[in-house]
């Protein structure tokens, strides 16, 4: 199929300084947890991306100096020679199908805890570190010959990122991440010699490593910079109208602007609290002020809006990093005409979660991000089936739908049957939730993927059961039947059943999504801890319920500050008149009562309400595998070979993990592993130094 002529603005080519990207396509630098832990894994990630037609393609933040680092995040180092290996690896793979290679170079300065290394941290002013974990760590302030150093350290990480083969390289100074900001920005910058004060003066230093750039690799490399569209820290912080003000005054310096909102949590809000291309208004006119190309990001994921950014004269080129994430094809899929078959982003966070957690990241839409290296995992193509043997899959949730699409692609013939009246799962129950509408991508992606093959069936309200699925005579069966929500208050604080009287009326959040919902004043037991006991409150509320919020932890859903919503979820509940009973365990539970203890004292308190609501934990339901393995003397003579439990219906855990649950059976199917107590993954170990004897 052709391009649709409407796109072909996204594949002009564009110079930035000495180099020419061959489209807009502009993969900015994100974190994927790996980093200088898996470094292959990392370039190879990348590699995926540039055949996938992204015109430029950035590494994640870089360390520069060791003098400044952010353990325990795992981005990637430049502290010497040693390092340029592992970076070369990965602009290699960048340059394969004709990307530029960008590196984003980070001092982290007041960002930087120094952890690992135990340097003291350096930053313009003397300030307590600022870090998503407040560590107990401060600052010495920079004295001029500490700002020579730093100069003289860029110099030496120039060349190597020089050496190291990139073509772009990235000074960042946006997210409270980089030391140009903490210049820049008068709340982390209170100096009063010419280093602080005017803007003039709060920018020399970046336009100082801008010329030293310019001067070590500007022949070859294109110089840009990572800047905040507005810091919004009340009054002090680094506006918009200052950042507009910086542009004026330094328009030419850099070969690139590239913008990015405020804090990392600002720039990547998860879909639940801000809307695709909601950077717009932040950067439109940006462009009047300077010749030099702009870039800007917003979850862009619809090709519509992104050749609107560029008609309209917003932006130069469209900067992705979870909708690259998400679908590293996406520039391919729009030049080849295949807009429906772009995997758009949920923008749910969870691959942030992996760089929060010091994991590696995964992404519930692309469950082979981080594995094209590890497990040789590509997200376009697949080994062809191995047999000609039939595959059923039970339920068609997030598990059973990525399954069925990666056998169908394997060309396996493949029924997929689910009980239900629609494909979805617990993905099409939670994206009508508030503020979820954007996670129902899981299923739009696969339902229409599969909708495609011949050599897969879909049987809606078809619950099976173990008989039906012994009679079919499919060889291969995958349950992936899912979980429900637990009725009697067992999760973490309680790990037995609470004593709940008939009297009191409970929910879970499964009644709220079938549209049975409470009156009157509800208390949510939240000993979840993720987005649910959130969503829920907000529901309620919306119904016209009086709610209270009781969780055991310090912070209202605790895990999502993995995916950097936690604030906004408080901010929400706030908005919402949710009152919030923090460090709080529901105790006992009477007709019209509820008491909670404090998790500390045990003292307790007294809330009266109508219904009680329990966003606890998720049982599996895996009665249909069960029932099936009962019968496990039956299956030879019905032609079974295998039946295997997948996603939810195993163990409950968050969508990407079914995602991932259910392309792994579908990889793996029909491929003979010799030795099974194989790691079934790869990794890179450390080389050993020298040892010597005591
Ligand atoms: P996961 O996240 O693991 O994919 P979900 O709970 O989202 O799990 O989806 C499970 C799906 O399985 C639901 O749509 C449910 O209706 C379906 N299902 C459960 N039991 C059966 C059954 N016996 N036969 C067919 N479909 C089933
Ligand atoms: Fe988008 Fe979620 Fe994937 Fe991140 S994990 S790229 S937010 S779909």
């Amino acid at each position: 199929m052709n391009r649709d002529s409407r796109y072909d603005i996204l594949f002009q080519p564009l110079r930035i300084g000495p180099v020419v990207a061959k489209n807009r396509f502009y993969q900015v630098p994100h974190c994927n947890g790996g980093g200088y832990r898996d470094p292959s894994a990392a370039a190879a990630m990348r590699r995926v991306k540039a055949e996938g037609g992204w015109g430029v393609i950035f590494t994640e933040q870089v360390e520069l100096h060791h003098s400044s680092e952010i353990t325990p995040y795992i981005e990637l180092r430049l502290w010497d020679d040693d390092d340029i290996p592992m970076l070369a690896r990965m602009a290699d793979a960048m340059h394969e199908y004709d990307a530029l290679a960008g590196i984003e170079l980070a001092y982290p300065g007041v960002n930087g805890p120094n952890l690992y290394t135990r340097e003291v941290p350096m930053a313009p002013t003397a300030l307590p570190i600022r870090t998503f974990t407040n560590d107990p760590v401060a600052a010495r302030e920079m004295n001029k010959s500490d700002i020579k150093d730093l100069l003289d350290w860029h110099r030496l990480a120039f060349r190597r990122a020089k050496t190291a083969g990139f073509d772009l390289v990235c000074l960042y100074g946006a997210h409270g991440f980089g030391v140009i900001q903490h210049f820049l920005s008068r709340v982390t910058n209170h100096r009063t010699d010419e280093y602080g004060g005017s803007l003039e003066n709060r920018s020399r230093l970046m336009r100082q490593l801008i010329e030293v750039a310019k001067d070590e690799i500007g022949d070859t490399c294109g110089i840009t910079l990572r800047l905040s569209l507005d810091e919004a820290v009340a009054d002090l912080g680094f506006s918009n109208n200052e950042l507009r003000d910086l542009i004026a005054m330094h328009a030419e310096l850099p070969d690139l602007w590239d913008l990015a909102h405020g804090s990392w949590e600002d720039c990547s809000a998860t879909s639940r609290f801000k809307e695709e291309a909601n950077q717009q208004s932040l950067v439109q006119g940006i462009k009047l002020l300077t010749s030099k190309p702009v870039v800007g990001v917003g979850r862009f994921t619809s090709p519509d809006v992104m050749a609107k950014q560029i008609k309209s004269g917003v932006l130069d080129f469209i900067g992705c990093a979870r909708p690259s994430i998400a679908d590293p094809f996406l520039p391919n899929k729009i030049d080849q005409g295949r807009v429906e078959d772009i995997r758009e982003c949920i923008g749910c966070n969870i691959c942030v979660a992996g760089d929060m957690t010091g994991g590696i990241s995964h992404c519930t839409q692309n469950p082979t991000f981080m594995e094209e290296w590890r497990r040789g995992w590509h997200p376009e193509k697949f080994v062809t089936k191995a047999s000609d043997d039939r595959v059923l899959i039970v339920g068609g949730g997030p598990a059973g739908l990525e399954a069925t699409r990666v056998l169908g692609e394997r060309g396996y013939e493949v029924v997929l049957a689910e009980a239900g009246t629609e494909l979805g799962g617990r993905v099409a129950r939670e994206c009508r939730l508030p503020g979820l509408s954007a996670w129902g991508r899981v299923r739009d992606y696969r339902q229409y993927q599969i909708s495609q093959m011949a050599n897969v069936s879909t049987y809606l309200e078809s619950r099976l059961d173990a008989e039906q699925v012994l009679e079919f005579g499919f060889q291969h069966v995958a349950i992936a039947t899912g979980s429900h929500w637990r009725r009697d208050g067992v999760a973490r604080h309680h790990v037995l059943p609470l004593t709940m009287p008939d009297s009191m009326p409970v929910f879970t959040p499964d009644d709220l999504m079938d549209g049975d919902f409470p009156t009157g004043r509800v208390v949510v037991f939240d000993d979840d801890h993720f987005y649910m006991g959130s969503v829920v409150a907000e529901a309620l509320v919306a119904k016209g319920c009086e709610v209270e919020l009781i969780t055991p932890s310090a912070y209202v859903a605790e895990w999502t500050l993995n995916t950097l919503e936690q604030a906004l979820v408080h901010q929400r509940l706030i908005e919402n008149n949710v009152s919030i009973e923090l460090n709080r365990a529901v105790s006992s539970v009477s007709e019209g009562l509820v008491v909670s203890s404090c998790v500390y004292s045990n003292t307790n308190k007294e809330h009266h309400c109508d219904a009680l609501v329990l966003v606890t934990a998720r049982s599996s339901d895996d009665q249909l595998f069960n029932d099936i393995r009962g019968h496990e003397s039956d299956w030879s003579d019905a032609g079974i070979k295998s039946v295997e439990l997948v996603g939810d219906a195993k163990a409950p855990a968050p969508i990407a993990w079914a995602v991932f649950a259910g392309h792994r059976y579908a990889r793996e199917l029909g491929v003979t592993v010799s030795d099974k107590t194989a790691l079934p993954f790869k990794r890179e170990l450390a080389t050993l130094g020298a040892f010597p004897s005591p």
